[in-house]
């Protein structure tokens, strides 16, 4: 199985990632785990590529460029590490994936979804996520959980993180049985066994 996690800035997805990682590992499961950008030696030249820019006060990477380099990046990564997991039989793990681009670039950039998910087929082939975990918090607590993240949202404007939040909401509500929505505002033990019961819940269904 294919399992993503995702979610806005600060809504604790990374911190539940690592921690699921470790548990099913500990439970002798073999994982195969990534991160995007990243995850292979082209994305992280990608990935550095993309938070040089990021903080670019004179916006010279366009909308449509940054798109194509986090698919990129995502191409790579499935070629050279999802698909040999799946072959192997492994749990393949990923900390955000198609979902953040259709909610980051998509919903809240402006581009068209239709056109990210067809540039996605040409990414990713056949390896769409089985699952999608939405870890979903508010603008305001997700902006209360770092400061140094806090300089990286009031760079984007509240207006454009409401606008991600709406866009993974609607992706879930668009396709539920793709999609496990966690309220993610209760202390990460919570959002923890929040997480397991809902897996447990879906790979029972
Ligand atoms: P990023 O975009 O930075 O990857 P993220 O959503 O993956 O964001 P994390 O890196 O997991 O978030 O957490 C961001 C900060 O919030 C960290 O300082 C972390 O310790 C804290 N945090 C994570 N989960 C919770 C939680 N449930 N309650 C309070 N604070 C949390
Ligand atoms: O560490 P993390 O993966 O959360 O950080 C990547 C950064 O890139 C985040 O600030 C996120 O807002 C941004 N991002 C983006 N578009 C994507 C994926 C991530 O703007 N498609």
């Amino acid at each position: 199985r294919f399992v993503v996690f995702d979610g806005p800035d600060g809504s604790g997805k990374s911190t539940q990632f690592r921690r699921f990682t470790d548990y099913v590992e500990a439970a002798g499961i073999q994982v195969c785990h990534v991160r995007e950008p990243g995850g292979t030696a082209v994305g992280e030249h990608i990935r550095k590529l993309l938070l040089e820019y990021r903080d670019d006060q004179h916006g010279q990477m366009d909308l449509h460029c940054e798109m194509l380099l986090f698919m990129a990046s995502r191409a790579q990564l499935v070629r050279e590490r999802i698909a040999p997991a799946r072959q192997r039989g492994e749990l393949v793990l990923a900390d955000r994936f198609i979902s953040s681009t259709l909610a980051y670039q998509g919903t809240a950039g402006g581009m068209a979804i239709d056109a990210i998910r067809q540039v996605g087929h040409v990414a990713l082939g056949e390896h769409w996520p089985d699952l999608v975990v939405i870890f979903d918090v508010d603008e305001k607590t997700a902006a209360s959980r770092l400061s140094p993240l806090l300089d990286r949202m009031e760079q984007k404007g509240s207006d454009y993180h409401r606008k991600v939040r709406q866009g993974y909401l609607d992706q879930a509500q668009a396709d539920p049985s793709h999609h496990l929505v966690i309220d993610a505002r209760a202390e990460p033990d919570i959002v923890f066994d929040r997480l397991t019961t809902g897996l447990r819940e879906r790979a029972a269904a």
